[in-house]
C-alpha cells in the first residue's frame, strides 16, 4: 500500500477513554476524516475487541476505571496478535504523563488533552503511515527472503551443472578419448605423487612398464586407421585385463602405453605381469573382417627412493625398452644402469655421426662373392665401416641402426653409392672384368621417391652398367613397405638393376612375396649356412630354399660361408654363389686389388 492507497483506504482506529464526551467528539471528528472508528470505555474491552477486530491503531486513555493505560498497552504488546498495533496514548494536562513509561510499555506516541485536532490527525496520519511502510518493509523483506531461496536453489543447480562440466573437462584433459584410458598427463601427475611418496618410506617398490606395439604402423599402413583405432581399443582392454586393482593402464601416446604398478614386493612381480601381457596377446585380434596379430614389447623399470624424478623413470623404462626391442620383438627387458651407460653412448655416437658424414669419415670394404662352379670371383658386397677418430674402426652394426633412426643413413648410403660404384667401375677396366657390386639398401630409403633417380644420376656419373649393379634388401623391409616396394623394385627391374633379397629366411616365413615381387637373387642368411656342418641339423632347409630358387629361377648365395665343408656340402647342392670368411674377409680396396692380382680361384 502506497501513501494514496491509504488516502482511499478507510484505516481502523480504535479508541478507548472512560469518558463519553471525550469519545464522542474525538471518533466525530476521526469519522468525519473518513476513519472507521469504534470506541470502548475501558481496558478489558480495549483488550478483548484488538484482539478480535485488530484495528491498525488504537487511541488509548491513560486513566481508566479498571486498569490503566500503561497496562493495556503491556498487555497488547504481550499478544501476538495484537502486539504490532501501534499505541497513541491520550492523557489529560492535569494527569502525570509518563512519558517514559508510555514509551516502555510500547506506545509509539501521545497527545495531550484538550487535543488540537490537527495535531491529532497528524499524529495519527503519521503512525499510519510508519506502519504502512513497516508492512511495505515486511514485505519487500519476504520477498527478498523468497528471491533468495529461489536463487540460491538456481544458483546450487548451477554449479552443481557447472561442477560437472568441470569434471568432464578434467577426465578430459586427463584421459585418452580413444581407449578411455588415463593419459600421458594423468601419467605424470601420478609418478610425481608416487616418487615424493617414495621418498618418505625408502622400502617401498613400485613398477612402470612402458609398452610398444610392435608392427603397429604395418598394420595401420596396411589395414587402414580405422582397423588401427580398433586395434589399440581392443589392445587395451586386453591389456587391462592382465592387472590387478590398483595398477594402472595408461596411453602414453600413439601405440605406447604405460602400466604403473603402485606397489611391488619384488622386480619379480613386475616381470610376472609382463609374461601374462605376453601370453594374453598370443590369440589373435578380430577387427572387421581381419584378423590380426600384434605383440607388445615391454621396458620395465623398478622405481624406488633413488628415483627423485619421474622423468628418469620414464627415461630408464624406454631405454629398457629400445634394448627390449633390440633383443627381440615382443619380449621384455628389465632395466639396469648399464643401458644407461649405452643409451649415452649411443647418442654420443648420433652426434659423432652427423660430423663424420661431413668429414667422410667412412671406408668402404668389400668382400668377393664368388662363382661355386668356377671358384672365380664375380663381384664384392659394399660393407661399409667407420673409421672414428677416437674408437676406431667402428661396425656397421652400431651404427646404421643410428644413421637410420635419425634420417642420416639416407646421405651415407648415397654416399657409399657413389664410391662403390666408381671403385667397381675402375676395377673393371683395371682386370678387365665384368665384375658385379652388391650394395645393401636401407628400406628407409623406400619412401622417397626420388631414389630412382639418384641411383641412375650415379651410374651415369660413374659409368658403371646398370647391369652390373645388384640392390640387396631384407625380406622384412619389402614386406613392411609393401606399397613402395613394389614399385621401387619394378622400377629397378625396368632399368635392369638387380635385386637381391637380403638375409633370406630370417623373415617372414611366408614365401608369397617371392611370386609378386621381382627378385633376382636370394641370399641365405649365414644362420641357415651355419649349421651345415657333419651330423648337423636342419641341412635341408638350405636344400629346400635352393630347390625354391631353381624353380622361381632365382639365383642363390650362401652367405657366411667359413668351411671347406659347407662349401663342398653347397656345390653339391648346386647353390650358384658363395661368400664368407672361408673366401675372403670384407676386405679395403688395396687387399682386394692384391687378391685380384693374385687370380685366386677356389
Ligand atoms: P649384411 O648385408 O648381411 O652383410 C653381411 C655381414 O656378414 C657383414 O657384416 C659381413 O662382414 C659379415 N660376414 C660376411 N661373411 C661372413 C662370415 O663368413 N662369417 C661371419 N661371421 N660374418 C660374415 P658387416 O660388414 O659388419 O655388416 C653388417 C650389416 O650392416 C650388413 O649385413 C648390412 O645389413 C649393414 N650394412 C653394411 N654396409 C652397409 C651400407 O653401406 N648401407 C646399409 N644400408 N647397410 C649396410
Ligand atoms: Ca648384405
Ligand atoms: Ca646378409
Amino acid at each position: 500500500m502506497n501513501s494514496f492507497q491509504l488516502e482511499n483506504y478507510k484505516a481502523n482506529i480504535l479508541i478507548v477513554d472512560d469518558i463519553a464526551d471525550n469519545l464522542r467528539v474525538l471518533s466525530n471528528t476521526l469519522n468525519e476524516q473518513g476513519y472507521k472508528v469504534r470506541s470502548v470505555t475501558n481496558g478489558t474491552m480495549a483488550l478483548r475487541v484488538a484482539h478480535s477486530a485488530h484495528p491498525d491503531l488504537i487511541l488509548l486513555d491513560i486513566k481508566m476505571p479498571d486498569m490503566d493505560g500503561y497496562e493495556v498497552c503491556e498487555q497488547l504488546k504481550s499478544d501476538p496478535q495484537t502486539k504490532d498495533i501501534p499505541v497513541i496514548f491520550l492523557s489529560a494536562l492535569d494527569e502525570a504523563l509518563d512519558k517514559v513509561k508510555a514509551f516502555a510499555v510500547g506506545g509509539v506516541d501521545y497527545i495531550t488533552k484538550p487535543f488540537q485536532f490537527e495535531e491529532v490527525l497528524a499524529r495519527i496520519n503519521n503512525q499510519l503511515q510508519i506502519q504502512l511502510a513497516k508492512a511495505q518493509i515486511k514485505k519487500l523483506n519476504e520477498e527478498l527472503e523468497l528471491r533468495v531461496i529461489q536463487r540460491t536453489t538456481q544458483l546450487e543447480k548451477e554449479i552443481s551443472e557447472r561442477q560437472k562440466v568441470q569434471e568432464k573437462l578434467m577426465h578430459m584433459a586427463l584421459h585418452d578419448p580413444l581407449t578411455e584410458l588415463p593419459n600421458r598427463t594423468w601419467l605424470m601427475n601420478r609418478l610425481e605423487q608416487i616418487v615424493n611418496a617414495c621418498q618418505q618410506h625408502p622400502s617401498y617398490l613400485f613398477a612402470v612398464l612402458f609398452l610398444d606395439c610392435d608392427r603397429f604402423k604395418i598394420i595401420n599402413d596396411s589395414l587402414g586407421h580405422l582397423v588401427g583405432d580398433q586395434l589399440l581399443i581392443s589392445l587395451a582392454r586386453r591389456l587391462e585385463s592382465c592387472l590387478q586393482p590398483g595398477n594402472t593402464l595408461s596411453r602414453f601416446g600413439g601405440d605406447e602405453f604405460v602400466i604403473l604398478l603402485e606397489k611391488i614386493n619384488s622386480p619379480q612381480d613386475a616381470i610376472h605381469i609382463a609374461q601374462t601381457i605376453h601370453q594374453e596377446l598370443l590369440p589373435s585380434f578380430h577387427l572387421d573382417d581381419h584378423e590380426v596379430f600384434t605383440n607388445v614389447s615391454i621396458g620395465i623399470v623398478i622405481g624406488n627412493s633413488n628415483y627423485n624424478n619421474c622423468f628418469h623413470l620414464l627415461r630408464d623404462a624406454d631405454i629398457a625398452l629400445y634394448q627390449a626391442k633390440t633383443n627381440a620383438r615382443g619380449s621384455y627387458q628389465l632395466f639396469n644402469p648399464q643401458m644407461y651407460t649405452d643409451a649415452n653412448k649411443r647418442l654420443k655416437l648420433e652426434t659423432d655421426l652427423r660430423l663424420a658424414i661431413e668429414k667422410e669419415e667412412f671406408v668402404i670394404y668389400y668382400q668377393p662373392i664368388i662363382n661355386l662352379q668356377t671358384g672365380n670371383i664375380t663381384g664384392f658386397e659394399s660393407l661399409i665401416r667407420w673409421q672414428h677418430p677416437q674408437q676406431g674402426l667402428i661396425t656397421p652394426n652400431e651404427f646404421i641402426p643410428i644413421a637410420e633412426e635419425t634420417g642420416l643413413i639416407l646421405q651415407l648410403d648415397l654416399w657409399v653409392f657413389k664410391k662403390a660404384c666408381q671403385q667397381i667401375n675402375s676395377w673393371q677396366e683395371k682386370f678387365n672384368y665384368p665384375f658385379t657390386l652388391n650394395i645393401n639398401l636401407s628400406p628407409k630409403h623406400f619412401s622417397h621417391t626420388q631414389l630412382i633417380t639418384k641411383i641412375e644420376n650415379i651410374l651415369k656419373k660413374t659409368q658403371l652398367r646398370n647391369d652390373c649393379l645388384k640392390i640387396e634388401i631384407t625380406e622384412n623391409a619389402i614386406i613392411e613397405h609393401d606399397l613402395y616396394a613394389k614399385g621401387i623394385l619394378e622400377s629397378l627391374k625396368s632399368r635392369e638393376i638387380q635385386v637381391c633379397i637380403d638375409d633370406f629366411g630370417t623373415g617372414y616365413s611366408s614365401l608369397s612375396y617371392l611370386y609378386r615381387f621381382p627378385v633376382d637373387v636370394l641370399k641365405i642368411d649365414r644362420s641357415f649356412i651355419s649349421q651345415i656342418q657333419e651330423n648337423g641339423d636342419n641341412m635341408e632347409l638350405v636344400q629346400a630354399i635352393i630347390t625354391l630358387a631353381e624353380q622361381l629361377k632365382i639365383e642363390v648365395v650362401a652367405e657366411g660361408i667359413e668351411t671347406a665343408y659347407q662349401l663342398q656340402f653347397l656345390r653339391d647342392l648346386n647353390c650358384d654363389f658363395g661368400q664368407g670368411y672361408f673366401f675372403a674377409k670384407p676386405l679395403e680396396s688395396r687387399l682386394v686389388e692384391d687378391l685380384l692380382s693374385q687370380h685366386q680361384q677356389w
